[in-house]
């Protein structure tokens, strides 16, 4: 019996000694984090509400009750039950019975009411029919993303449950090493912004954290080949972390499954769906443009396939001696701050990944509120001494300023926005001032991926701030569905009607301005002086983006392989305070406030400039040990 059989048939005692005599145990197994109890009694499992959270704190793990397949009520007839007991305004979209685990995915436009409060409604589903209810959201705008994830995971369900397990036999290994260390290695983004990469090591366990491009550059990719990577093959990793969806955080992660790896990756529901949108696209845009794509599609759907999703709070072991939590990092959809116990109380890393510590419309802002932190891996976009942008409400005004003045000289406005994040910012800044009449109704068009990019947003709107989960909830009052959003989804022919209709305002990818539809828009509306456009995120060094904003005017663009330039006339404006990253002073405070104070920053993710003077900064404000690390270091902190 191998130690994991060992521990399992240990805890398989235990449980049959914590429950009363009339509820029965066959079997308990590992899935990934969780622990599965197999129980032939289902229904009186359910009867008794708490007994599950008891079990769970008891043993301190995750727990799944799922039921025998032969005592379920049959599908036809659980059906039938199950929409008598939810209450009709749930709004039931779809209903899929899993007979391999006793598991009901239920699908409905009001999660809400199909869990009921505390979970009542579920525990009286199960009582009812003995299955396992698992509740989605239905999408309030058609994702194709979300449904075609969804698909997948329901046509590979066979094949998960297989990961799933021998993932969770890795995770509870039995520890073999009686030594004490952690470390980080930089594999990118150090004294630069893109290729975001680390890897957190112990003697036990190997994890990555984040595999990211780097925009405007093809060939600068994460050192993963190093001994400290996957220089010893990819299965000497043990997990990947996933901070969030961003190509400079994610477009690498598939490659991983290419290069042979097999584990878990763990991020958020939204933070998974995003990533297939994003690395789908960037193979789309490197085809398109001649590249040979560094993987194929079928290397994001095994990403897909091997992600857990995890929520925001919730503690994962995610290695015999690595638990991992994710906060909000109020910085896109799903985006976390990623923070690993290690040891029984040995040590505490958080990885911020990209954070806003203030509120904006879309986000609460970024948790910096932690039981123990030592080490602080802290981003540093906007960490210069001078990077500290406008407040919002200033930007806003400044927009609606600029909007107004070109459409009252019958000009259009053009805005290079990120898909994810910005492009919502924007959006719900729009539909205020159009609802409130600061500017006039006119269209606003949304190109590339921004319409579906919404959609995922509006599927997951317990990860918005609370007062637009609310407003997304009312159907009525849902501003992504305000009637002068326009989805371009006709290709040029569209846009070029749009050129010639008069006033209005586009918002397009690429938000560098590094490939995408907002190629096509500078060349239709850029040689007229009477157009706008306005800036609204980072531009990182080497992109188009940051060259047009420091004023070149003559553009390369290729035109059927040939080259040619085009000379732009239009205005070019900068409106900052829209960033999805801190400023310095968000920086500053996100450390000023963090509960605990670390001992120790990395300062990340910034150019050479922006993490020196954070670096020091940090050290002479706070007093606390800072570094400015190079791609390819390595620290050690126990
Ligand atoms: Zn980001």
């Amino acid at each position: 019996m191998s130690a994991v059989e060992q521990q399992l048939e240990s805890i398989h005692q235990q449980i049959v000694n914590e429950l009363p005599r009339d509820i029965s145990v066959s079997a308990v197994t590992y899935e990934g984090p969780e622990l599965v109890v197999y129980t032939r009694d289902p229904k009186k499992f359910a009867e008794k509400g708490d007994l599950v959270r008891k079990l769970a704190s008891k043993l301190r793990k995750r727990i799944t009750v799922r039921p025998d397949p032969d005592v379920l009520t049959r599908p036809n007839d659980a059906e039938a039950a199950i929409r008598e007991v939810i209450p009709e305004e749930a709004g039931i979209t779809d209903l899929d019975f899993h007979e391999d685990t006793g598991e009901v995915v239920i699908e409905a436009a009001k999660p809400g009411l199909v869990i009921g409060r505390h979970g009542s409604t579920l525990r009286e589903i199960t009582q009812r029919v003995g299955w396992t209810p698992e509740v989605v959201r239905t999408p309030p705008i058609e994702s194709a993303t979300v449904r075609n994830v969804r698909n997948y995971l329901k046509q590979e369900r066979e094949e998960r449950r297989a990961i799933l397990e021998r993932v969770g036999r890795q995770i509870h290994r039995r520890e073999l090493s009686d030594e004490d260390w952690v470390r980080i290695t930089t594999l990118g983004c150090c004294r630069e912004v893109g290729r975001a990469s680390f890897v957190l090591s112990t003697p036990e366990t190997r994890i990555l954290v984040d595999c990211g491009d780097k925009p405007g550059s093809e060939k600068e990719v994460p050192y993963l080949q190093v001994p400290e990577g996957l220089g010893g093959g990819a299965n000497t990793i043990d997990a990947v972390v996933l901070t969030h969806a961003h190509l400079d955080h994610s477009a690498f992660v598939p490659l991983l499954f290419k290069y042979g790896y097999d584990g878990p990756i763990y991020t958020t529901e939204p933070s998974r769906d995003l990533m297939g949108l994003l690395t789908l696209d960037y193979l789309d845009v490197a085809a398109k443009e001649g590249r040979t794509p560094p993987y194929e599609s079928e290397m994001v759907r095994e990403a897909i396939k091997h992600t857990f999703p995890l929520q925001y709070g919730d503690v994962t072991d995610i290695a015999p001696d690595v638990k991992l939590t994710f906060h909000n990092a109020g910085h896109i959809l799903g985006s976390s701050v990623a923070h690993f116990h290690i040891g029984d109380g040995l040590y505490n890393v958080a990885f911020s990944g990209d954070i806003h510590y203030e509120d904006t419309r879309l986000f609460n802002g970024a948790v910096n509120d932690f039981p123990r932190v030592e080490t602080l891996v802290l981003e540093s976009t906007y960490g210069g001494r001078n990077d500290y942008q406008t407040d919002q409400e200033d930007s806003e005004r400044k927009l609606v300023q600029l909007i107004n003045e070109t459409h009252d000289r019958g000009g259009i406005v053009v805005i290079p926005a990120f898909a994810v994040g910005r492009s919502q910012e924007i959006m719900l800044v729009l539909e205020e001032a159009i609802r409130t009449g600061k500017i006039p109704e006119m269209p606003v068009h949304l190109d590339g991926m921004i319409w579906e990019a919404t959609a995922i947003h509006t599927t997951y709107p317990e990860y918005l701030r609370d007062d637009l989960r609310n407003r997304i909830f009312h159907e009525d009052e849902n501003p992504f569905l305000a009637e002068f959003f326009n989805h371009i989804d006709g290709g040029e022919e569209e846009r070029e009607a749009v050129r010639d209709a008069g006033p209005s305002v586009i918002l397009s990818t690429s938000g560098m301005i590094t490939g995408g539809p907002i190629m096509s828009w500078l060349e239709h509306l850029g040689s007229e002086p009477n157009n706008t456009l306005i800036f609204v995120g980072y531009q990182a060094q080497g992109t188009l983006g940051r060259r047009i904003q420091s004023g070149w005017d003559e553009i390369p663009m290729t035109d059927n392989g040939r080259t040619k330039t085009l000379t732009l006339k239009l205005n070019v404006e900068t409106v900052d305070g829209f960033s999805g990253h801190a400023d310095r002073q968000g920086l500053e405070n996100f450390v000023k406030t963090m509960n605990p104070r670390p001992e120790k920053v990395l300062c990340v993710h910034g150019d050479e400039r922006s993490v020196q003077d954070l670096s020091s900064a940090l050290y002479h404000k706070y007093k606390m040990r800072t570094f400015a690390p190079k791609n390819l270091e390595t620290f050690r902190f126990r």
